[in-house]
């Protein structure tokens, strides 16, 4: 199932719920908490991802706050391979490297361990770790790119970046100086 049918696309997209105007007017917020409530939805997609991702080699997976915590620690556990949570900043409690971005009014900023790819980001052999980014949805990739830059500083290597959604109007995968897989667009 490395490629999905049009049928279980629809299926996926289907369990998603718009919500307009949340947080605010205008906007048309993505909830995923239907596609976690459908059984059938949620395992199809990560059997998809899980595919995908096979034979890619991977050591980690970065979830980003916080959606991307919940895809991306089931996506680990499936691959066999570390999880690692990208946090807003203040959350983490030890030694951090930080990398902000800006929003619509203002910066906001993602952080992650400083050995959380392994020491310098290399795996005991000398090579860069692997990483698989990946979140619920891109937007205008600000989020996204600060954290595969942090990964990038850290000494691993962001393979790809991974959305459940993809609003491509907003032009986010141009951010992102790796490749970007969005199950939906
Ligand atoms: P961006 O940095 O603009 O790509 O925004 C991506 C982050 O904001 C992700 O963590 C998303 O979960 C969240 N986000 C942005 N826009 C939406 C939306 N329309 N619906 C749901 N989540 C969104």
């Amino acid at each position: 199932m490395i490629t999905l049918t049009p049928e279980q696309r629809q299926t996926i997209e289907n369990a998603i719920r718009t919500v307009p105007d949340f947080p605010k007017p205008g906007i048309q917020f993505k909830d995923i908490t239907t596609l976690l409530g459908n059984p059938e939805a949620f395992r199809l997609l990560m059997d998809h991802l899980a595919e995908r991702y096979a034979e890619y080699g991977l050591d980690y997976v970065a979830g980003i706050d916080a959606r991307g915590f919940i895809f991306g620690s089931v996506l680990a556990d499936r691959l066999g391979v570390g999880f690692v949570p990208v946090r807003k900043s203040g959350k983490l409690p030890y030694t951090t490297v930080a990398e902000k971005y800006s929003l619509e009014y203002g910066f906001d900023e993602v952080e992650v361990h400083i050995d959380a790819f392994g020491e310098n980001g290399k795996q005991h052999d000398g090579t860069p770790s692997r990483v698989l980014l990946i979140d619920d949805l891109l937007a205008t990739g600000g989020t996204a790119s600060a954290a595969s830059t942090l990964i990038d500083r850290l000494g691993a290597e962001c393979v790809e970046a991974c959305f459940l959604m993809e609003l491509d109007f907003l032009n986010g995968r141009e951010k992102l100086g790796v490749p970007v897989y969005s199950v939906i667009i």
